[in-house]
């Protein structure tokens, strides 16, 4: 399953609008052989009734990309508000009109090839594609328990978003797929629950939601923080942050995935047993429409969630 199109032809380039071509890195970038970047994901939310494209969380994104970059120790010159304006305006340039996402990069692109973080020349590009279709089944997902585990923080920083960290969560969505599965859960190295390859995970036992804390080896996401949101204003009681053991994934009555790409998704089963009945539950239902809404503004809760993309008249 790909829902992405085939990518939009503008790419800004350390602050310039340059055509897809211009933006390749050399076959000796550094973090070609070595990983060695950051990058983010961002949504874009086409509104047809408002004829206007809305940004999900730039802010937050962006905010999440300078710490990424304050962690490895690599120059990002444009504040937040900058990165904002030059998505929107790349956005624009591109006359997107659909659901997009944002792919936000800054990469070691010197052809250096020693190891190492510093004295490399480094770039930040923002490049965009269309996301048509859903990257998780909105009906229902089949998880495994990968065989592999989180990278602990100790070996990658899990609050940096780094380009190198995605092999393991690419090797856990690869074993899961070619097992007859959609999506794959990891733990920690200890054995608690972390995360999906690219999505957080938070479990209901009755009323009760929860979710790993950001010490489990997670990265913290943007829609987790908001499904949190929206899950304490409906259930008028906060998400537990908690360690969750792997066997609470074979009794909980309902988990959600949730991420940029995935927005919300509802698993409906994990290593063969059912989640509740099997079926995507009505509060998962609810969650995913709800993001949606506030995020394309067809809800009025959550405003400053989203930043329209053009000026109006
Ligand atoms: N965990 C990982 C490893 C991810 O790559 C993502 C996607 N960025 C998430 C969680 C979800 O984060 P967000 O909601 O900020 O997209």
């Amino acid at each position: 399953m790909n829902p992405f199109g085939a990518p939009y032809p503008l790419v800004n380039v350390d602050g310039r609008l340059v055509d897809r071509s211009e933006a390749a890195v050399d076959i000796h970038a550094h973090v070609l052989s070595y990983g060695t970047g950051t990058f983010e994901g961002i949504r874009a939310y086409w509104n047809p009734r408002h004829e206007q494209l809305y940004l999900s969380e730039a802010v937050g994104h962006f905010e999440r990309l300078h710490r990424s970059a304050r962690i490895l120790g690599l120059p990002l010159t444009f504040s937040v508000a900058e990165l904002v304006e030059l998505t929107r305006e790349l956005l624009r340039a591109n006359e997107v009109r659909g659901n997009a996402y944002v792919r936000p990069i800054l990469l070691q692109s010197g052809a250096v090839l020693p190891v190492r973080l510093h004295d490399v020349d480094v770039r930040l590009s923002i490049a965009v594609t269309p996301v048509p279709g859903d990257y998780l089944a909105a009906a229902g997902v089949r998880c495994m328990v990968s065989t592999w585990r989180r990278a602990p923080d100790v070996t990658t920083p899990n609050r940096a978003k780094v380009v190198g960290s995605y092999v393991g969560p690419a090797l856990a969505k690869t074993e899961a797929v070619r097992a007859g599965f959609d999506e794959a859960l990891m733990l920690t190295v200890d054995g608690f629950v972390a995360e999906a390859t690219t999505a957080n995970v938070l479990m209901r036992f009755g009323d009760r939601w929860s979710t790993p804390p950001g010490t489990d080896d997670i990265l913290e996401g943007i829609t987790r923080a908001q499904v949190m949101t929206l899950l304490a204003e409906s259930t008028g009681t906060p998400v537990v942050e908690r360690r969750i053991h792997r066997s609470e994934l074979y009794c909980a009555d309902e988990i959600v995935l949730c991420g940029t790409a995935a927005t919300v998704a509802s698993v409906v089963e994990v290593d063969g047993r059912t989640v509740g009945d099997g079926t995507v539950g009505v509060p998962g239902k609810q969650l995913r429409a709800d993001l949606w809404a506030i995020s394309a503004r067809d809800d009025d809760r959550h405003p400053e969630w989203t930043t329209p993309v053009y000026e109006k008249g």
